[in-house]
């Protein structure tokens, strides 16, 4: 990550679980930073968080404290995206709203009408379809998918999605902001689910089968990947991590374009509609006081 400042202004759209870590990352890497969200709590809440973020890097020795306060200064919130661009030019527009078409294709809609020409459009979908949210849009070209991973402070990888039309100009100015973040990118065609999306939430998917019928318990079955493939973190965990509500989303629209294999597993409807939503609500899989998981408190399925 670099602390050099940039002129560059970025608007990230959605103060969420991502919006929160994207908002963070371009602060700390020295751009001027909006992060937008009609929910007044839920820009409370990102606006807290991204100082813990901040506190930690300064108690880690990642940043001096004059840096850090230099970075959250760069931060501004808004209730409205047209607010956030009128009279604002930004260099790029990160939307990272609910996953849901409807929600993008009007964020983008709005996003294209108020930015300059030249201005990049992102999204973060996990899953959607990134050549029809740019298709909302008179400037295909210079929309493309910038696809971050949860913690996006922790997490290295930055996944670019070329849709239909985005332009290899796009991508070059999208590597650069990567460049910035500290990132490691690559660049894949659009396809449902990317790559890591679509490996996760078929993980994700047969943990749950397993704990609905009974193969092991959860702690068990996050521990057969954690320690048997070295994986940092077990399929359970991960969608407590991840949330539920959107993993079910992104099952939902893989079962729909590739088949079968992705129908979601409906213990994961079942927790979605008792609002056991993973770590954001406090209980997934597992439960959840002050940040922590409760020992012993995986989910009996039966
Ligand atoms: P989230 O539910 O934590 O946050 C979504 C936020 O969007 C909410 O605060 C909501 O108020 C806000 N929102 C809704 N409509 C809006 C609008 N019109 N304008 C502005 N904000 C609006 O969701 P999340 O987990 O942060 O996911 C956001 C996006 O990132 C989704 O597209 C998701 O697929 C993608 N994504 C999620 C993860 C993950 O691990 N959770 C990883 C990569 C990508």
């Amino acid at each position: 990550m670099s602390n050099a400042v940039t002129t560059e202004r970025v608007v990230v759209v959605g103060a969420g679980l991502m919006g929160t870590g994207i908002a963070h990352g371009f602060a700390a890497s020295g751009f001027a930073v909006t992060l937008v969200d009609p929910d007044a709590a839920a820009l409370e809440r990102a606006v807290g968080n991204i100082g813990k973020i901040f506190a930690d890097g300064v108690r880690l020795g990642k940043m001096s404290d004059g840096e850090a306060g230099a970075a959250r200064a760069r931060l501004t919130t808004q209730a409205d995206l047209a607010r956030a661009l009128v009279n604002q030019p930004a260099a790029l527009v990160v939307e990272t709203a609910t996953e849901n078409m409807a929600i993008k294709v009007a964020i983008v809609r709005e996003a294209d009408r108020l930015l300059p020409a030249e201005s990049v459009i992102a999204s973060n979908t996990s899953a959607l379809s990134l050549t029809e949210i740019a298709a909302a849009t008179q400037r295909a070209d210079r929309v493309l998918g910038m696809h971050f991973f949860n913690p996006v402070h922790k997490m290295k990888l930055l996944e670019l999605v070329r849709g239909l039309a985005t332009s290899d100009s796009t991508v070059a100015r999208a590597r650069a902001w990567g460049d910035a973040l500290g990132k490691t990118t690559i660049l894949v065609n659009e396809e449902p689910g990317l790559t890591t999306s679509r490996m996760s939430a078929m993980m994700g998917n047969e943990a749950m089968y397993m704990l609905l019928e009974g193969v092991g318990s959860a702690e068990d079955i996050d521990t057969a990947l954690r320690v048997g493939f070295n994986h940092p973190m077990g399929p359970l965990e991960l969608g407590d991590l991840t949330g539920w509500d959107t993993r079910l989303a992104v099952l939902k629209y893989l079962h729909a374009t590739l088949g079968e294999k992705f129908r979601p597993c409906p213990l994961i409807q079942k927790m979605v509609n008792a609002g056991r939503l993973g770590r954001k609500s406090g209980k997934g899989v597992y439960e959840y006081a002050d940040g922590q998981r409760v020992p012993g408190s995986g989910l009996k399925a039966r």
